[in-house]
């Protein structure tokens, strides 16, 4: 599943490709894709994107002099974009096998995006879970009501979030992992973050000391910004919009790394449950 530093990557990536190209023609291949709404290609035909905005895992994609309408992307367990044109393929988001890319549209694209300049967006989904949809600025406005503080936002309040934690009993990762609480953190970057910061997974999150807290809001940001910059993690199915993989793998230190040595003091990783999730952590690192 793609995370926010993959989504973060599409979006850097599409930024620089579809941005002021007029929309000639929108072809459904899946209406639940686009929320069932069968105005959808109507809506979007002879316009342009003036930008791409993002929430936690969510897209928002400006339209040239429009401020009633956007759409909303959301990749969840599977989506892909892939942008087409002279120059060749670029795409991302869930793992591109080179099947993906054979022949688009394919067998998993849900939506295209056929641009008056030759180029093309197809937006591929193998499970369906993910969407483009048309939203209005007040259904924007609640989406993004509905996601925490981001760790790597400028502003990131760690007074706010350390004040926060004191009120929850639930283990740390469930709460790290809340976008209602702090936006963008996924499974690996939790297990990631709370190696670095020292504490453990299942720790009561209101037990989490002040110190704690400051370590885990600081690191959470120091590693998203690397991820990031690397292109996000690739084992499971990412790759960036280049079809590039990402390497964020490559500084993993805990996760998937289960019945191998830590890398700060040779105690084996272990690997257990929480939330559901599976979880990696350092018995001795991790308090
Ligand atoms: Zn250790």
């Amino acid at each position: 599943m793609p995370e926010l530093p993959e989504v973060e990557t599409v979006r850097l990536q599409l930024l620089h490709r579809i941005l002021n190209r007029r929309i000639k023609r929108v072809e459904v291949f899946k209406p639940k894709s686009v929320a069932d709404n069968n105005q959808f290609a109507k809506t979007l035909i002879g316009k342009s994107f003036s930008h791409i905005d993002r929430i936690g895992k969510l897209l928002i994609f400006h339209l040239v002099k429009e401020k009633k309408i956007f759409l909303l992307a959301h990749l969840k367990m599977t989506g892909q974009f892939f942008f087409h044109d002279l120059t060749g393929i670029s795409g991302g988001g869930h793992t591109a096998t080179p099947n993906d890319t054979l022949k688009l549209p394919g067998k998993h694209t849900r939506v295209a995006f056929y641009f008056t300049d030759g180029s093309s967006l197809y937006f591929n989904d193998l499970r369906g879970f993910g969407y483009v949809k048309i939203a209005t600025a007040k259904e924007v406005a609640g989406a993004k009501a509905r996601f925490g503080q981001e760790p790597i936002a400028d502003d990131f309040d760690t007074e706010l979030f350390t004040l926060t934690l004191k009120r929850k009993r639930a283990p740390i990762k469930a709460v790290l992992l809340d976008q209602t609480f702090v936006a963008g953190l996924g499974n690996i970057y939790v297990d990631e973050t709370l190696f670095v910061a020292g504490v453990r997974p299942t720790r009561q999150a209101n037990k989490v000391t002040e110190k704690e807290a400051c370590a885990i809001a600081q690191a959470s940001s120091e590693i998203m910004k690397k991820a990031i910059t690397v292109g996000g993690t690739t084992f499971q199915h990412f790759a960036d919009t280049k079809g590039a993989r990402g390497n964020y793998t490559n500084y993993l230190q805990v996760f998937g790394k289960q019945n191998t040595p830590c890398p700060r003091c040779q105690t084996l990783i272990k690997k257990i449950r929480v939330a559901g999730r599976g979880t990696h952590f350092c018995p001795t690192c991790q308090k």
